[in-house]
């Protein structure tokens, strides 16, 4: 027996993404039904982004759930720079008069379910075997099991918000659909840890044994990556080897002021640049990861997520206000225009500061003199701040 439901937009994947589109609907008057595969508390728990533009802070805050993000986001008006041990700051204030806010993505992530959960709509946990149907004609379908049962969702719309690894993308027919990919030869170790970060602002550091990163979640909770091979076995970095390697490369200043403790997460990321277009196959829209992903260099991951929410959000709320289809016919061409631009700058920003070739070769001299460059020219760093900050919607 098949349970029957019907919705105006069926979203699928409880992330970022997912949720804030849902409310952002809400709030305009359309109902919508989210399936995610996992359950809430893994959802809640997964550790990833941490830097928001001022546009997501203030997308936040229009989905009135920015509340705690006001109280708890740790405001920063630049960053800093290390390179071979000598440093310098990029300031977003004076360059480009804005700023970011350091607010965990779980913590963005606990907020919109709050939200949604607070009489929004449904999410359907543990969504097993989502599938999606007849996305070419005007009444696509979700089939999906739960608790024992098989369920049909008919929408008017479906918007594929379920990440990198989701159904939504590899349910659009192979030939309709692009790909354009780099995948980086490193990775990310990363910890999490309960200590005081080492500096009040972000720290990214270029040296001969590899890239580092000095970040934090909150002025009690510090996040650091450190460049590492694809092949790497977590096992062989005990905290203590991951605490001496970030000293070495984040250089002496940070080292002295930095503060080491047991890591309460450690894992290893691969980077990859990736985009899917168009994100639009008949009444499917993808948001998000689904469509594509940028390696966590220029902190964008999230932030493109919110700014193709903000653009799908509009499109649908034109077409059930006024039934305007011009939007949802531009979404996938309006998204893609600020996505490639945050591919090139985390590209860019990726490119500059990791070790990719033998030291002496002509392009790492090439890498030092983009960033000396960067060091000594304002107009350089006005590129890379009102990169960082996030271009306008
Ligand atoms: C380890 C890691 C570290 C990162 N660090 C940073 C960072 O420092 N800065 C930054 O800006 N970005 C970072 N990112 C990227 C950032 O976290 C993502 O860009 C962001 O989560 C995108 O949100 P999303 O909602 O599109 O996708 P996701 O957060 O991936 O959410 C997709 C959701 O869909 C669900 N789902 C998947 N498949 C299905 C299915 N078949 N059916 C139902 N549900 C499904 C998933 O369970 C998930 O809940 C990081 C990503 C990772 C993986």
């Amino acid at each position: 027996m098949v349970s029957q439901g019907r919705t105006q937009v069926g979203i699928i994947g409880a992330g970022p993404a997912g949720l804030l589109l849902a409310r952002l609907l809400k709030l305009h008057g359309v109902e919508s039904v989210i399936l995610e595969q996992r359950d809430r508390a893994y959802v809640e728990g997964r550790v990833r982004a941490g830097v928001l533009e001022q546009g997501t802070a203030s997308l936040l805050e229009e989905a009135g759930v920015a509340d705690r993000l006001k109280r708890e986001g740790l405001v920063h008006d630049g960053i800093e720079i290390v390179v071979r041990d000598r440093s310098f700051r990029i300031d977003f204030r004076d360059l480009t008069d804005k700023t970011v806010v350091v607010y965990g993505q779980t913590e963005v992530t606990k907020d919109l379910i709050a939200a949604r959960l607070g009489g929004d709509g449904p999410i359907v946990w543990n969504a097993a075997n989502v599938t999606i149907h007849d996305i070419d004609s005007a009444r696509p379908r979700l089939t999906y099991r739960c608790d024992g049962q098989e369920h049909e969702l008919t929408c008017d719309f479906i918007a594929g918000c379920d990440g990198f690894h989701g159904v939504s993308r590899q349910s659009i027919p192979a030939n309709a659909l692009r790909h354009f990919e780099r995948v980086y030869p490193f990775g990310w170790l990363g910890i999490l840890a309960d200590v005081p970060p080492c500096s009040h602002e972000l720290i990214y550091a270029k040296h001969a044994r590899g890239f580092a990163l000095a970040s934090m979640r909150s002025p009690t909770r510090s996040r650091y990556y450190i460049q590492c091979s694809l092949y790497e076995d977590l096992d062989e970095w005990p905290d203590a080897l991951v605490w001496e390697e970030l000293k070495r490369r984040l250089g002496s200043e940070a080292a002295a002021r930095m503060t080491t403790g047991p890591a309460i997460e450690k894992s290893i990321a691969p980077l990859r640049s990736f985009v899917a277009a168009p994100m639009r196959h008949g009444r499917l829209f993808l948001a998000g990861d689904a469509a594509h992903i940028v390696p966590p260099t220029g902190a964008k991951g999230l932030n493109l997520a919110a700014s193709d929410v903000y653009y799908l959000c509009r499109a649908l709320t034109a077409f059930y206000g006024d039934k305007r289809t011009d939007l949802l016919d531009r979404y996938s061409e309006t998204a893609l225009a600020r996505v490639w631009k945050a591919e090139r700058f985390s590209w860019w920003m990726t490119t500059m500061l990791h070790k990719l070739h033998d030291e002496t070769s002509f392009e790492a001299q090439m890498q030092l003199a983009e960033l000396d460059y960067l060091a000594s020219s304002r107009a350089a760093q006005t590129a890379l701040a009102e990169n960082y900050v996030g271009l306008p919607y």
